[in-house]
């Protein structure tokens, strides 16, 4: 692959940083450089706001069919771009192409499309009001300018989950991508800026989010805040942008919960891809698997079994089932939780290592340990990584209460073949979302998606319908015919 520039796109082109720095696009395969990409500071996000604002005046005055259709055209430039996107996806973000890269580059077609149709069903209120010749309409209006900020782990897809919403309502955006990954949104802006899309409508800025990033959360120019990412970056947001209204999609543990009625080896399967689907780096990933002790040798035999049958390797090579972990800072906290887990007395029965073996340090062998305590960090903090923790509980009563004595709250995956029990689960343990015979990671993109009320997962529901309500404001004229 050619070392390419990666620049900002502000006002409708292709700009250097105003400071003209720039930092390095690394394959985490095998620490080569892919680019050099814009290291863009607060000049260059307060004019990608002034030109948002412009941008925003423009999609206002279109229709919602006439945006729809710039939604459906940029999905079109996805799939006409499907393998040099699913390309850099896995060289910059460390997926396997095949099993992986390619799913979530369609998904983000979908995503652009499912916008598309939503946004011509926003249905608005005729209200029925005391007042004698009054009358009340209400309806939904883009807020103006959206300050979009997106980890790195599915750099292709979350971007989407904002910037299609957005684009569909009208919102002019300002969208500051994770830096690992910024390859990954210049190609996706790509698509943005073949499709047509408006000058100033979808603005891009390269660099490091407590920079480019908090001065589109604090300017007064933005007026609603869209963030996927760490708790800790969540809460310095809903800080700095106090008094904007914001999506903010956190962390999670999620747990599996294995209950003895149930289809072992598809709990296993599905525990196994919960905790091994994209290097376990997914806030929704099964980060602990929670089981009472007439299971958990069985289901820990079935987990090893499916971890040592995945392939670690080079991501775009075809046979590969798990790539390398995407940057240094992720390996170093799996290493912890692990050490942490063993340290207190979890048993180890596969990975558990760096391999290096398979290109860089940033490999890690999918580890399987058994019985870890309720007070390591693996069952009460997110690891973020390919590791499958088993935690033995008493029964049913103590598997809820282990799973909700975590602080995250966002999905969970339930297995059993008792309806009662799946009911007593689903509505008792605190997550936004809980599957039932299901790992903690399935979803799909209209479905609300978010962190449970209490829980460090975030606020609001992004998903679908829900996307378009939390981009949009609603407003209410009152007319008097008398
Ligand atoms: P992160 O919080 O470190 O970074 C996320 C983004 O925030 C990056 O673009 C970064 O540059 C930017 N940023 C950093 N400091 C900032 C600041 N002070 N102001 C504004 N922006 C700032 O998270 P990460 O490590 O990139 O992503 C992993 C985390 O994201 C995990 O906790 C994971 O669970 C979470 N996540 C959540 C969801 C969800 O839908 N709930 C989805 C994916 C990832």
């Amino acid at each position: 692959m050619q070392t390419q520039i990666y620049r900002n796109f502000i006002e409708g082109a292709w700009c250097d940083a105003a400071s003209g720095e720039t930092f390095n696009a690394i394959n985490p395969t095998d620490g080569t450089v892919i680019g050099s990409v814009a290291k863009s500071d607060r000049i260059d996000a307060q004019g990608a706001i002034t030109a948002a604002r412009k941008g925003h005046k423009i999609l206002d005055a279109m229709t919602a069919w006439e945006r729809a259709a710039l939604c459906n055209a940029v999905a079109d430039q996805i799939q006409s771009r499907r393998d040099s996107l699913a390309e850099i996806l896995s060289a910059e973000q460390g997926k396997p192409l095949i099993s992986e890269a390619y799913g979530e580059v369609d998904a983000a077609a979908t995503g652009f499309r499912e916008a598309a149709e939503l946004i011509k069903w926003m249905e608005g209120e005729y209200i029925p009001v005391e007042t004698p010749n009054v009358r009340a309409v209400s309806y939904r209006k883009a807020r103006g300018v959206y300050a979009v900020i997106t980890p790195w782990n599915f750099p292709i897809n979350i971007p989407v989950e904002y910037l299609a919403p957005c684009l569909a309502a009208g919102n002019g955006v300002v969208w500051v991508p994770a830096p690992s990954t910024s390859a990954c949104a210049s190609a996706l802006m790509e698509c943005i800026v073949e499709a047509g899309v408006p000058e100033g409508a979808i603005n891009l800025v390269h660099g490091p989010g407590d920079v480019a990033g908090d001065e589109i959360v604090v300017n007064p120019g933005t007026d609603g805040i869209g963030f996927t990412g760490s708790p800790v970056t969540g809460g310095i947001i809903s800080k700095r942008g106090a008094g904007k209204p914001m999506l903010l999609e956190l962390g999670g543990n999620g747990p599996v919960i294995v209950l003895n009625d149930a289809d072992l080896d598809k709990a296993a399967d599905a525990a196994a891809f919960g905790c091994f689907f994209n290097a376990g780096q997914v806030c929704a990933a099964t980060g602990r698997i929670l089981t009472t002790r007439d299971t958990h040798e069985a289901l820990a035999q079935k987990l090893k079994e499916r971890a040592e049958a995945i392939k670690l390797g080079n991501p775009l090579d075809k046979n590969t089932t798990m790539g390398p972990l995407n940057n240094s800072s992720v390996v170093a906290k799996v290493a912890q939780h692990v050490a942490d887990g063993l340290d207190r007395g979890g048993k180890l029965l596969t990975g558990g290592r760096v391999a290096a073996e398979h290109g860089s340090e940033l490999f890690y062998a999918p580890t399987v340990i058994d019985d870890v305590p309720v007070d390591s960090l693996l069952n009460t903090a997110e690891t973020f990584g390919p590791v499958a923790p088993i935690v033995v509980c008493e029964d049913d009563e103590d598997l809820i209460r282990t799973a909700n004595a975590a602080g995250h709250g966002l999905a969970a995956g339930v297995f059993t073949r008792d309806l009662s029990r799946a009911f007593n689960f689903g509505e008792r343990i605190q997550a936004g979302l809980v599957n039932i015979n299901n790992p903690s990671c399935y979803w799909e993109l209209h479905l609300p998606f978010g962190g449970a009320p209490g829980k460090n997962s975030g606020i609001g529901r992004l998903g679908g319908k829900h996307t378009l309500r939390a981009v949009t404001e609603i407003k209410t004229i009152t007319f008097n015919i008398g």
